[in-house]
């Protein structure tokens, strides 16, 4: 396939931000791709090469980008950063120059997705110490056989800075109506993307063998399952309320979500963002194997650090000790944990989402065996709120954030937040019901014992119909100086030029970080802002939603994807709940 009609698509693309423009764009593309290409083209859309949990990163640095322009079009290095410097963006840069020196040399050959794609994965997978000349190579050799325009989207790709704005649900739209003529065939394929992560994979198979091949859809073993999500309720009376008398009640822990994939001795470890972490974690992947009994498995368990004399559980930040590449052994034995499960989503081939909770868990007893290092999360029957504050007291006093309450008669629904789990934490007495975590979005230079860091940050919500972050509150209290340099290190590599275009925030900063870390606010009410743009509009005409007095809570969740953090759609709920608690008080 010609890397043209990519190229014009993604042209066309990023002229617009409007879902339905944008659909009838894709479909457009995809009813032009051969089968064989499909799969290559859903990740470029995404400007991925693979699946994230692949972990494939292209990471090519500008000014070796710059290099590589130069050696294909015999520019001087200098006068590409100045056009750098006047476009703001160097793959657009990079068309400018081009477009001036086509007029004197001839294009080679076309040249084809297939090419551009090998090619980029090639990039991707150099290492060592020539590798940056073979980069050189490489790229200058596609961009000697491309047009501006395709050179200008080569690049957006190589950078990292193609941002079409496209939801998976767009894409996952077009690709329903471009191979079943009709949208709401979605449904089928989210439940594919759901257990496989890969929308690659969930294109190709829709477009070669059809709806009935992807309802046929299978787990695929070592592949992450999109994970189940909980709302939230303030009170063992709104558990009640909503879950009836008889239901599952479990042990909160606070640590990380790992999803364990398991085949004799070959295990791996996803984090609830489908990351691969398993280098993190050398101990569950050495112990894990001998607590189980089954051919192939895939479980779900939250990792806690502990005490090491006491088996206390200690708080989830002691795990970020973890988070290093080099001397990880050093930190396995300095900060121990223990595995806690609490789900099973496959066994012995067979996919386990199905099953309601009580045999999922009754399977999950039977496979894994408890020991010092493996456990099953405490687990209860509740009947009434007696019984259930009973529970939340002997989890709190374990060093637990609070309950996870579980319909018994429920299937896993991968990949979606509902009512059929349900999460009652300590902090929900608050005065807002709930912790929120919110994307960093921007940040302003701190002063006096905060200088050198950023003092106060810019905080965002996601905004799930326009894959956006709206500002939400700027929050400049809760750092502890740890905190501080903490959030320093990991904040100053995601500074931008640009404000990034999914970010929506009328207020300035001082700087703009690419939207990549969420952290951990209470606040004590949501009210209408004439500046912010959450919810903007849904609540008042022209008045987003606002946090008064936020307050971070030492909370960094590195685990988190930046699609997880709190959406609009909770914050409304939120403000609507006070809004009734305030009129059953009597207050307005
Ligand atoms: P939150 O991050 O506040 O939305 O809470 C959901 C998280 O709680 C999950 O992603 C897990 O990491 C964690 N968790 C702790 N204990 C459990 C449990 N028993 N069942 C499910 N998730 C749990």
């Amino acid at each position: 396939m010609e890397f043209s009609i990519l190229a014009n698509s993604f042209n066309k693309m990023e002229s617009t931000r409007k879902r339905l423009e944008l659909t009838q764009f894709l479909v457009e593309l995809f009813e032009k791709t051969p089968h064989q290409v499909i799969a290559k083209i859903v990740y470029l859309l995404q400007g991925k090469l693979r699946p994230d949990f692949e972990g494939i990163e292209l990471g090519v640095a500008e000014k070796l980008a710059i290099r590589a322009i130069s050696k294909s079009s015999g520019i001087t290095i200098k006068r590409i950063e100045e056009e750098y410097r006047k476009e703001g963006e160097l793959g657009h840069a990079a068309s400018v120059i081009l477009e001036q020196k086509t007029q004197t040399t001839f294009l080679v050959e076309d040249i084809t997705v297939e090419r551009v794609y090998e090619t980029l994965f090639k990039i991707a997978k150099l290492e060592g110490t020539r590798s940056q000349d073979m980069k050189i190579k490489y790229i200058s050799s596609l961009l000697n056989d491309a047009n501006p325009l395709e050179a200008s989207y080569i690049l957006k790709i190589l950078l990292g800075s193609l941002r079409l704005g496209i939801a998976e649900n767009t894409v996952m739209d077009a690709l329903a109506i471009a191979f079943s003529g009709n949208k709401d065939n979605r449904k089928v394929l989210e439940h594919a993307y759901n257990v496989s992560s890969d929308l690659g994979k969930v294109a190709e198979t829709i477009a070669t063998k059809s709806l009935k091949g992807i309802e046929k859809f299978e787990i695929i073993l070592f592949n992450p399952i999109r994970p189940m999500l909980a709302d939230r309720v303030k009170s063992e009376e709104e558990a009640i309320e909503k879950m009836g008398n008889n239901f599952a009640a479990e042990y909160k822990l606070d640590g990380e979500r790992v999803q364990l994939h398991i085949e004799g001795d070959k295990v791996v470890l996803f984090s609830r963002s489908l990351e691969n972490i398993s280098s993190y974690y050398p101990d569950i992947i050495e112990k894990i194997p001998k607590a189980i009994q089954a051919e192939n498995v895939i479980l779900e368990a939250e990792a806690v650090a502990i005490n090491e004399n006491t088996g206390a559980f200690l708080p989830f930040q002691e795990l970020m000790h973890r988070r290093r590449k080099y001397k990880i052994e050093k930190a396995v034995t300095q900060y121990p944990i223990t595995v806690n499960f609490f789900d099973i989503l496959y066994c012995n081939g067979k996919s386990c989402l199905e099953l309601n909770y009580k045999d999922r868990r009754e399977k999950l007893e039977k496979i894994t065996k408890e020991n010092e290092f493996a456990k099953h999360i405490p687990m209860t029957i509740v009947k009434n709120d007696n019984e259930i504050k009973d529970f939340f007291e002997n989890s709190i006093n374990a060093g637990s954030e609070g309950l996870m309450l579980k319909m018994l008669d429920k299937s896993y629904q991968a990949g979606s937040r509902g009512s059929n789990w349900l999460k009652l934490k300590r902090e929900y007495q608050n005065e807002l019901g709930d912790s929120l975590d919110l994307v960093v979005i921007g940040g302003f230079f701190g002063k006096g014992r905060r200088t050198g860091s950023y003092g106060t940050l810019l905080l965002a919500t996601y905004d799930e119909d326009t894959d956006t972050f709206t500002s939400i509150c700027k929050v400049g209290t809760g750092f502890s100086d740890e905190n501080l340099d903490q959030l320093y290190q990991i904040l100053n590599p995601k500074v931008t030029i640009k404000k990034n275009p999914r970010i929506d925030s009328e207020m300035g900063a001082d700087v703009w970080f690419e939207p990549e870390l969420v952290i951990e606010v209470v606040a004590s009410e949501i009210t209408l802002s004439p500046i912010h743009k959450a919810a903007l509009d849904k609540i008042k005409k022209d008045a987003g939603l606002a946090l008064r007095f936020p307050k971070f809570t030492g909370k960094i969740r590195i685990e988190k994807a930046v699609e997880d953090a709190s959406t609009n759609e909770e914050i409304i709920t939120l403000y609507k709940g006070q809004k009734k608690v305030a009129h059953d008080k009597n207050l307005i």
